[in-house]
């Protein structure tokens, strides 16, 4: 069977995708990952999409599209995408399990938290290291101080949200400043159980396997100088890598991962596009993604509206 289109991924982009499709009755068939939902799972309040004036979880805006997706007929697998062939149409979609065949495909992957790259993140990771404090910040109840890394709005929004938790939250950021925005910055500066530590890079998490973690140490960037800060937890929030592995050597992407797109979500491959963050290093919103995904599929119909004329 040749599916008219398959969506790989399942956050907003995918999901709109998902959602306009369905509707003008293509079956659309969603990919969604091993783990769906995408990286709103790992958020807490949204403010800012539109139609929500109070706010809305992440999870809950996620878990509202998806059904909404699943009432116009989207079929969903949870799995993994481990390879594509766009050589020849009907291009091919590839699980560990089975390939499946389709006349469009929406790439929908997003993207990962990145790490330090620092081994001993990995020794300590789950036990004490953590890049989702939506996920994890509850473990951390009465503890004297997490740290967080990052000047980001991910930074910020973990800073707060941990607060909630622990007695103090230690940013630690290898800046003088923070990019995240002004708002979220204000929130920072104004909770008194968040102390900032600026110009320094963790080079090395601290603690034992039975102990847990004990501390960071960290070096000022500007006088090398080396020094300890004790903590119970860590929490990596530097940003994110496109999830795009699997599409090296098959779609041109730029030397970050990043898809790069013809022209908005069209790829250089007639029949295959590209939505949300996996291709998008600015603007990295789920308002935006979600946008993308529309676009995506309003294209889907374009080119199958093209395949079935003589
Ligand atoms: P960003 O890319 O915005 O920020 C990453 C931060 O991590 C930067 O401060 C960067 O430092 C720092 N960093 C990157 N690499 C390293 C490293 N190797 N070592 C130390 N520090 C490092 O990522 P975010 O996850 O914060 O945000 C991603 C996007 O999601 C943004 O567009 C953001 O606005 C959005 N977002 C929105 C939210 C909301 O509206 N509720 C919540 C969370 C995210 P430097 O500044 O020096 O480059």
């Amino acid at each position: 069977m040749v599916e008219n289109v398959i969506i790989i991924g399942s956050g907003p982009a995918g999901l709109s995708a998902a959602i306009y499709t369905a509707r003008e009755d293509f079956k659309p068939l969603m990919i969604t990952g091993s783990i769906a939902g995408g990286q709103l799972l790992l958020t807490t309040a949204v403010e800012n999409y539109p139609g929500f004036p109070e706010g809305v979880q992440g999870p809950e805006l996620i878990d509202n599209m998806t059904k909404q997706a699943q009432k116009f007929g989207t079929r969903m697998i949870n799995d993994d995408v481990v390879d594509v062939d766009f050589s020849t149409r009907p291009f091919k979609v590839k699980t560990a399990e089975k390939v499946y065949e389709a006349h469009t495909v929406i790439i929908a992957t997003g993207a990962n938290a990145r790490m330090l790259g620092i081994p001993s993140e990995m020794e300590h990771m789950g036990k004490g290291v953590s890049t989702c404090a939506t996920c994890d910040g509850a473990f951390f109840r009465g503890k004297d101080n997490v740290v967080v890394i990052g000047g980001g709005d991910t930074a910020m929004e973990d800073s707060n949200f941990l607060t909630r938790f622990v007695k103090q939250v230690t940013i630690i950021h290898r800046k003088d400043s923070f990019r995240a925005s002004k708002i979220m910055q204000q929130h920072v500066f104004s909770n008194p159980k968040i102390k900032v530590i600026w110009n320094s890079t963790v080079e090395e998490i601290l603690g034992k396997d039975v102990t847990g973690v004990e501390g960071v140490r960290i070096k000022d960037v500007n006088t090398s100088k080396e020094s300890t800060v004790p903590c119970q937890g860590v929490f990596i929030a530097i940003g994110y890598v496109p999830s795009t592995a699997f599409l090296k050597g098959k779609l041109q992407l730029d030397e970050q991962g990043y898809i790069i797109t013809k022209e908005d979500v069209l790829t250089d491959i007639p029949g295959v596009f590209v939505a949300g963050d996996n291709s998008d290093r600015f603007y990295r919103q789920a308002g935006t993604a979600a946008a993308s995904g529309i676009k995506a599929a309003l294209r889907v119909r374009e080119f199958m509206q093209n395949m079935q004329q003589p």
